[in-house]
């Protein structure tokens, strides 16, 4: 590995600063999961690596009830796992942290680190998304905020500015009444996701009045199911409705084959993993099971 300099910030603006001092042969560091990896196989090789552990306004979990959960970029996956804020107010994304990786991971890698890392094989952009979270980033003198859509542009690929810094990660107050994110790992073995699915409803007496349906680790950044809500807006939600909104949203999903898995095998398992997301929501019994994991 190259040798580097480490450098401490321990403002946004500074950090911001060096960034635009070191440009192309800089690179910021949260946990080093995703970047140490980079740069031991030499994909990546800075000359300075800015730390932002000590940037303290990067740290912390807060709820407001208008504005919603404020999260840290900085908080680490067994952090957002284990908050009793965050089990309160969306179990769902406790519940999904709590299944990242592996614990050495979970206690290492930042929520933060995961979404500017934009590796599709990951769990926290779909939850976000179907949560309808926004991503704050600062710049030398400006901030601006952009939906998890707007920030995840492709494979490996924010929207990120060279000078920018993600600085805040919030939650909306919740305006659905329940949500699920599940992910499906090829074998017991792995830690990535094959596929995952992200769905929050407003549900009053088992008819769905909206849903966000969000497929993950299928294809470059996270996809909206957009037909999928429009066909359960509105409908009782039964075993045969499920099904049929699992298939529709599988149909529309153009998924990518790769070492983890090919494109057909994905399709299944986002239609198994999404009508089973939605049976269990709506509490849907005796469900036709037509596809064995
Ligand atoms: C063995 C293994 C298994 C894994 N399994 C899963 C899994 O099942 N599900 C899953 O979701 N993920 C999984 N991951 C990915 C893991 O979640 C990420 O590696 C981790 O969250 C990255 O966070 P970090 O703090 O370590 O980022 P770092 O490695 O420090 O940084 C990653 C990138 O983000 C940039 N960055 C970091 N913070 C900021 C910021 N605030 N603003 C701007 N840029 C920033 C860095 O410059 C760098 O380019 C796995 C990783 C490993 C190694």
């Amino acid at each position: 590995m190259r040798e580097f300099e480490y450098l401490e910030p321990t403002s946004v603006q500074e950090a911001c600063k060096m960034l635009v001092d070191h440009q192309d042969d800089c690179r910021m560091i949260a946990g080093g999961t995703a970047l140490m990896l980079a740069m031991r196989q030499r994909m990546l090789s800075p000359a300075y690596l800015i730390a932002l552990g000590k940037i303290r306004k990067l740290r912390g979990v807060s709820y407001d009830e208008k504005f919603g959960l404020h999260i840290g970029p900085l908080t680490l996956h067994a952090e957002v796992a284990r908050s009793k804020l965050i089990g309160d107010k969306f179990p769902m994304l406790a519940e999904m942290a709590a299944h990242v990786a592996n614990p050495q991971v979970r206690n290492q890698g930042t929520i933060g680190g995961n979404l500017c890392y934009a590796d599709p094989a990951t769990d926290p952009p779909s939850c976000l998304m179907a949560l309808d979270a926004r991503v704050v980033l600062e710049g030398v003198g400006r901030q601006r905020e952009l939906s998890i859509e707007e920030f995840l542009v492709d494979y490996y690929t924010t929207a990120l500015e060279p000078d920018e810094i993600v600085t805040e990660i919030r939650v909306p107050p919740a305006s659905f009444t329940s949500g699920r994110h599940v992910r499906f790992l090829r074998t017991a073995a792995e830690h990535r996701p094959l596929v995952n699915v992200a769905i929050t409803v407003t549900q009053a007496g088992g008819v769905c009045q909206g849903a966000r349906v969000v497929v993950g680790a299928s294809t470059p950044v996270p996809t909206r199911g957009r037909r999928c809500e429009t066909f359960l807006a509105g409908k009782r939600v039964t075993a045969d409705v499920a099904a049929e909104a699992a298939h529709i949203l599988a149909s529309d999903i153009e998924p990518i084959s790769d070492m983890r898995g090919a494109g057909d095998y994905r399709r299944k398992m986002i239609e198994v993993v999404s009508r089973r997301s939605l049976q269990d929501l709506f509490d849907v019994q005796n469900a036709a099971e037509d596809v064995t994991l």
